[in-house]
């Protein structure tokens, strides 16, 4: 059966004309399942009875459910592991922010991409998300949080970049100004560094913001905790991002998970700040969550150091507040220690 929530205006208006209904029909379903947001045709009152039969058994709409959900006690941050149709799962994260509600949404079961602190890549990839399920993870929390996310960032499992054409979906969805609206620039999309990928979403998609995972200022550093820069090394990334920004005109973000001993010497801030010279950059300095399979650890005063240098060579700087640390926020810990990547090999 069809996934109608990842279909486009114009190809649900094409697709009930198959159904030899008038193609307005299409907008009053794309307005029922994007604007209204409900979870059963049946629910779509305007629609004949007939149609509405004739809706269930060509289309599906998809839900997910809640394996887990984490509370933290220092914060306001939610975790939700969701269980996806096919009994996969993917980690969804709710933070408390100024200016409101962001969410922190995977694209992928798994990754791999194979980056050395990151634990969603240790158990591999599993599959992409389709754009119904990256927007199923804003609605069925808002649901149950009873909240509205006015913020999002595509930083849980999996490389956005690496399920380009299902992401540009899910953005053009959700910007849709007939049905979600949410202005992309509310948006921030993390890639470890897919350099042709990014110079196609420089081309496709305006306002968003793109956040380049670095974490070492030279290559034969970054080619030892991130192989993905043996395939596309920094000089390419930083023409990519240059290009990004000429472009769309929108600074780009560059994260750096601080690690002790592996890249957090004034040696690695020095080589950071002359990459990163001629760009209009932010620097989001992370401290390391560590991972109980990997061996990096966190030194917060080194983060405030790199900071404080970066700022002097007039770099913006942040060292990014930590949300959520009780409840396993990180990245793809929380599906990891579910022991969900345990079950499905078990199935397999
Ligand atoms: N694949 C994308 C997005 C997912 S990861 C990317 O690589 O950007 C989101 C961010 O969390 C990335 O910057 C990633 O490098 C970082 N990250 C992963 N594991 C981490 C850890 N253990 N500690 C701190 N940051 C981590």
């Amino acid at each position: 059966m069809k996934d109608i929530l990842s279909m486009t205006l114009p190809e649900l208006q094409n697709a009930v004309q198959e159904l030899h209904e008038p193609k307005y029909r299409g907008a009053q379903i794309y307005h029922w399942l994007h604007v209204r947001k409900v979870t059963d045709f049946a629910q779509m009152t305007d629609l004949s009875s007939a149609l509405r039969t004739k809706l269930e058994s060509e289309f599906c709409i998809k839900r997910l459910f809640i394996a887990r959900r984490l509370a933290s006690c220092m914060d306001d941050t939610v975790k939700y592991l969701y269980r996806l149709p096919d009994g996969q799962h993917v980690e969804t994260v709710l933070m408390h922010y100024q200016h409101g509600w962001r969410l922190c949404i995977s694209t992928q079961v798994g990754c791999k991409m194979g980056c050395q602190f990151c634990a969603s890549t240790i158990a591999g990839y599993v599959r992409n998300l389709s754009a119904s399920e990256m927007l199923l993870q804003i609605d069925e929390t808002e649901r149950d949080a009873g909240v509205t996310v006015s913020g999002l960032v595509l930083m849980g499992i999996g490389e956005p970049l690496d399920n380009f054409d299902n992401v540009i979906r899910f953005l053009d969805l959700l910007s849709d100004q007939k049905g979600r609206t949410m202005s992309l620039r509310h948006v921030t999309l993390s890639t470890c560094g897919i350099v042709p990928k990014i110079k196609e979403l420089a081309e496709r998609c305006s306002g968003l913001t793109l956040a380049v995972s670095l974490h070492h200022p030279e290559n034969s550093g970054r080619n030892q905790i991130m192989p993905v820069n043996r395939k596309y090394p920094l000089p390419e990334l930083m023409e990519a991002c240059q290009y990004y920004f000429a472009r769309t005109g929108r600074r780009v973000t560059y994260e750096y998970a601080v690690m002790e001993g592996e890249n957090d010497s004034m040696e690695d801030a020095r080589k950071l700040a002359a990459l990163l010279k001629h760009q209009q950059a932010h620097v989001n300095l992370i401290p390391v969550n560590a991972v109980k399979e990997r061996n990096f650890h966190a030194d917060r005063q080194a983060a405030q150091r790199f900071m404080q240098y970066l700022e002097q060579c007039g770099i913006h700087a942040t060292v990014r507040r930590t949300l959520g640390s009780d409840i396993q926020a990180a990245c793809g810990q929380l599906r990891h220690e579910a022991g969900c990547v345990e079950s499905m090999k078990r199935e397999e």
